[in-house]
């Protein structure tokens, strides 16, 4: 089995976790372990904070079983048959994925108990399992977002969607700027070019050439085109 060997980090704050402990499941303040298995796949969920809202937890719990069996189907039917969600109270980004373990701080989803997708956009994290070196970093979060955006439960009550182009925008600026690239991209050029994409990350053969291979277009002829007529 490929191990996922380095974490996403799926918000601007910078995590206290050194990489080695993130795997590494403290059992002090757990409130609640589940383990839950449903048509092959199992979510094992831990809560450490123990005002949680159990229909949050309920609603994460559905969320998962909704979106990562689709994500597998989609793009990497060999991912991990189980997800460890631990609701942290000791970590302080909005949640971030690596090696099977999703860490999601409790604060986050009490302020914004719709942001269900917060599960879709890190289940694909461990869909992607992308190695070391695999290529771009915004490349990465976009193709996280372009898939909350396809296969999202809660997008619109979550108060999520894709911002309008603004000329300011570039591909690099990654998550939701670049998922809407790539919904771009897809439509006008080629209907694969997010799972080829996604592939070539994970198989380690992505190259900036790889665009032009896909689309006819080299990434920066592409984004020209785009800021030209941004229609998605
Ligand atoms: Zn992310």
């Amino acid at each position: 089995m490929k191990a996922p060997l380095f974490l996403v980090l799926c918000s601007i704050s910078v995590a206290s976790f050194a990489q080695r402990d993130w795997n590494h499941i403290d059992t002090e303040g757990i409130i609640s372990k589940d383990s839950i298995k449903k048509k092959g796949y199992t979510i094992l969920f831990i809560n450490k904070d123990s005002g949680f809202s159990t229909v949050t937890k309920q609603r994460m719990i559905d969320t998962y079983f909704k979106v990562y069996p689709k994500e597998a189907k989609r793009f990497n039917k060999k991912t991990m048959k189980m997800v460890t969600f631990i609701i942290d109270p000791g970590y302080d980004g909005v949640a971030a994925a690596g090696g099977g373990v999703v860490r999601v701080n409790p604060k986050w989803m009490a302020s914004h108990p719709e942001d269900l997708d917060v599960v879709t956009h890190e289940s694909m994290h461990i869909v992607q399992s992308y190695p070391h070196g695999a290529g771009p970093g915004w490349l990465t979060e976009g193709i996280a977002d372009y898939v909350r955006y396809v296969f999202g439960v809660n997008n619109e009550a979550g108060k999520w969607s894709l911002p309008k182009y603004d000329q300011a925008h570039h591909y690099t600026n990654s998550y939701r700027i670049t998922a809407r690239f790539l919904v771009w991209a897809e439509k006008n050029f080629n209907k694969k070019l997010v799972n080829k994409l996604d592939n070539a990350m994970r198989t380690k053969t992505y190259k900036p050439e790889i665009w032009q291979e896909l689309t006819g277009k080299t990434l920066d002829e592409l984004w020209g085109e785009y800021a030209k007529n941004p229609v998605i």
